[in-house]
């Protein structure tokens, strides 16, 4: 037991008590401690709330820590990362399994993580984490569709279960790349990078901005006329989990108009990432919060990959209670990527029990 218990599907209990069984499963939740055998009791102080979901990570680029500038801009960013990305294998896969122990460490359970190769396979593979793998791919050109769809193939068979093949960003990927990925899915949830910087709108909108500039050197870029988002839902499966990164730029029209079209849509933040390299952050208030996941992304943008130093920033920027927050960095996650045995103190599941001793989110639940 702890001074609060967050099991996320129901509201936070004072003095609750978790029970769990050996293999970590709920057995049962006590809202009175002298319900329980005090020689069974254990006590912590603060607060418990189950292991961490990590909705957004890119593992095989752990190896690039602090090797490219903040503050510059995406267009900036994405231009760097090819020339960074180029390791000797050994030093790659030390890097890989040390950001794996590193989530672990930090209460992390369940990860949705990109990959554009098969580097972080062996990790996944092995690894106390569930891992969701989106091999993710992308080209403007819609000459070179087919082959990175083959591409694309070539890796998913490989991968670790579950997986899905998805794509990069609405900017980097041709209507007709989109269509070969509608049609390879089959119910897997999908994610794809969303409005992480401003000038994507302006370039479907109108032609124009910084990152048209860039991406018009890669081949013909299509306008649609609408936003960023609304293009990339209307080529996307409806009935399937899509979750989209970032959305620092995303509109409450946007918002609207996904739920009216009835997508399922979840809306995964990277804070610090954001503020890395855009130093921008999302309006959280626009956001239905029982939607909203949170994700680190990759060691190329952050200097941790720690759920609780994104809630930090998250809680300084919105006025969301720590349950909320908790359900963020759990429950939610979990319902995107369908990790149906982790997110919440529900009996049955195997979530991982966090406890929170942190002094400032203490502050809140004070
Ligand atoms: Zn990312």
């Amino acid at each position: 037991m702890a001074d609060y218990l967050y099991p996320l599907h129901i509201a936070p209990i004072k003095e609750g008590v978790l029970q769990i069984s050996d293999d970590g499963e709920v057995m049962a939740i006590f809202n009175n401690r002298s319900d329980v055998p005090q020689e069974k009791l254990e006590v912590f102080e603060g607060i418990l709330c189950p292991g961490f979901v990590n909705a957004h990570c890119h593992l095989e680029l752990s190896h690039m820590l602090g090797k490219l500038p903040k503050h510059t801009g995406l267009p900036n960013f994405i231009a760097k990362i090819p020339e960074q990305r180029v390791l000797e294998t050994s030093k790659m896969k030390l890097a890989i399994e040390r950001a794996d122990a590193m989530m672990y460490k930090g209460g992390i359970v369940g990860v949705g993580d990109i990959s554009n190769t098969s580097d972080s396979f062996f990790v996944k593979e092995k690894s106390t984490i569930k891992y969701h793998t989106f091999v993710e791919v992308f080209a403007t050109n819609s000459e070179k569709a087919v082959e990175v769809f083959h591409f694309g193939q070539s890796i998913i068979n490989k991968a670790p279960k579950p997986c899905s093949l998805v794509p990069h960003a609405t900017y980097s990927v041709s209507e007709k790349l989109f269509s070969l990925l509608k049609s390879h899915n089959s119910g897997e949830p999908i994610c794809i990078h969303n409005q992480e910087t401003k000038s994507e709108d302006e370039l479907f909108k109108k032609g124009s901005g910084d990152l048209y500039g860039f991406l018009k050197n890669f081949g013909k870029l299509y306008t649609s006329g609408k936003s960023a988002l609304v293009t990339a839902l209307s080529q996307m499966p409806k009935q399937i989990n899509i979750l989209l990164v970032h959305n620092t730029f995303t509109s409450k029209e946007d918002i609207a108009w996904s739920i009216k079209n009835k997508y399922s849509t979840y809306w995964c933040t990277c804070p610090k990432a954001n503020l890395y390299i855009e130093d921008t952050l999302p309006d959280y208030s626009i956001f239905d919060s029982d939607k909203l996941c949170v994700g680190t992304d990759s060691l190329a943008s952050n200097d941790s990959l720690s759920i609780l130093e994104e809630l930090k920033v998250i809680q300084e920027n919105s006025d969301f209670d720590l349950n909320t927050l908790l359900k963020i960095a759990c429950k939610n996650g979990a319902e995107a990527l369908e990790f149906s045995t982790l997110g919440t103190f529900e009996k049955g599941k195997i979530p991982g029990v966090n406890l929170i001793d942190n002094l400032e989110l203490k502050k809140v639940i004070l």
